[in-house]
């Protein structure tokens, strides 16, 4: 490499070699990412008093696993549109205007049959009848309430349903997105569909050695993030890290003093077994803690809001 200019060679602290070129955007895979959160959420119910209800979100994460083959092809936005998002520092994916269509209405109709042997308790039971009676109406409504993290507290677990649904669906229209055209967006939003994130992780990969990315929590993509930086405001300053002394698997918060907001930081590094959402879920001790202290939850994630 050489300044055009002068013929002099640039200075490049990084020897070549060691270069980390990490990719900004991984997008999902559908065909896997479910099955193993599936696997993940029963290794944890297994020893955690919240067994149940990571038994329960394991038999969810089990039929999305199920339910994706055969599925009508989803509509993704077309070239142009993409485009002028790029342009914009928009995400492709506009969750506002989502409207659902034959392949969402096929995913949710699946998802609530194969969730019908799933053991659960009797208000979960209710809430599945419920939307499964609903009207295209009301399942609209509900879709609106989780695209818009506006999930009413009265009908958690009718939503559960619905949010697990729309994570296929969004996570089959950013398989096929390219992740070379995805840019930045906002502070920390995923730049696929604009979520905040649920978590970050810190992941040792080939191409990307001791590298943060965030997990988007509805189209499942994975983007790039520097660390000790705020995942809620982007500020660099006043970043710090909470844990629970002796917690298995040492998930952490990364707390920030400008925003008061935090966000879990996962280390697959070390415990390659971490999953995102599952593990959210089975940390939710952590936000008890790190919310003691005066910290929001800056985090988006269904299945944590009735705890
Ligand atoms: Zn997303
Ligand atoms: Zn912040």
């Amino acid at each position: 490499m050489s300044n055009k200019a002068t013929g002099a060679p640039l200075h490049n602290p990084v020897p070549i070699g060691n270069v980390a070129n990490p990719h900004f955007a991984v997008l999902p895979d559908p065909q896997t990412l479910f099955g193993i959160r599936a696997a993940r959420l029963r290794q944890l119910a297994a020893e955690h008093q919240l067994g149940p209800y990571l038994n329960f979100l394991a038999g969810i994460a089990e039929a999305q696993h199920r339910l994706r083959e055969g599925l009508p092809e989803p509509e993704v936005p077309p070239p142009d549109a993409r485009e002028r998002a790029r342009q914009f520092n928009m995400p492709p994916i506009d969750r506002t205007r989502f409207v659902a269509e034959p392949a969402f209405d096929a995913t949710l109709d699946r998802l609530l049959d194969f969730v019908a042997d799933i053991e659960m308790p009797a208000q979960a039971r209710a809430a599945l009848e419920q939307v499964k009676q609903a009207d295209p109406a009301a399942r609209d409504e509900m879709m609106r309430a989780v695209l818009a993290d506006a999930i009413p507290v009265e009908t958690l677990a009718h939503h559960v349903f619905v949010a697990a649904a729309l994570q296929v669906h969004m996570a089959r229209v950013a398989a096929r997105l390219d992740a070379t055209q995805l840019v930045a967006v906002g502070d920390a939003l995923c730049p696929g569909c604009g979520s905040a994130p649920v978590a970050s992780v810190v992941v040792d990969w080939p191409q990307a050695p001791n590298t943060r990315y965030c997990a988007c929590p509805l189209c499942q993509t994975w983007w790039h993030y520097v660390r000790i930086r705020c995942t809620c405001c982007g500020t660099t300053k006043g970043i710090g890290y909470k844990e629970i002394e002796n917690a298995p698997n040492g998930v952490q918060a990364e707390t920030c003093e400008e925003c008061h907001g935090y966000v879990k930081i996962l280390n697959q590094r070390k415990y390659l077994q971490l999953d995102p959402v599952a593990d959210d879920v089975a940390t939710m001790g952590l936000d008890l803690l790190v919310r003691e202290a005066g910290y929001r939850r800056g985090a988006i994630n269904p299945y944590l809001l009735g705890y």
